[in-house]
């Protein structure tokens, strides 16, 4: 048997913790909740914290600029960085959001490796259109 990568690896182990919210139902409110926490810990990094600022306008593009040339003018809106602490938090609600996400593809029989998978492949393919 070849070795588990990172990614079957989580799945597996999901799989096996999924007991107490193992109704779709409890996986797709949990999933939602997760991503609320991810966004929560980002805004207390900036309002509790103070690590992060955001800093927020409208994108000063050009129309005149070429597609693949935009990331060279848009802004992520972030000035700072992580601390330590905030760093841990965010990582903490990211990896529970991913939680629900494996948990996802094993209630619905679908490989999470394959849809990582896919999915780098369409953005390898298609580039900078496959976001717009
Ligand atoms: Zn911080």
């Amino acid at each position: 048997m070849p070795p588990q990568t990172s990614c079957k690896k989580f799945q597996g182990t999901v799989s096996e913790y999924l007991v107490r919210h193992k109704s779709i139902l409890d996986v797709m409110s949990k999933f939602q909740e997760a991503s609320a926490h991810v966004n929560r810990a980002m805004a207390k990094a900036v309002t509790n914290c103070g690590c992060l600022k955001i800093k927020a306008e409208k994108q000063p593009v050009s129309p005149n600029v070429n597609f693949s040339e935009v990331s060279k003018y848009v802004k992520t809106h972030i000035e700072g960085s992580l601390c330590s602490n905030c760093r841990e938090v965010v990582e903490a609600e990211l990896g529970n959001a991913m939680f629900y996400i494996a948990a996802f593809c094993t209630l619905l029989d679908l490989d999470l490796e394959k849809i990582l998978s896919k999915e780098n492949d369409r953005i390898s393919t298609l580039g900078v259109y496959s976001l717009t």
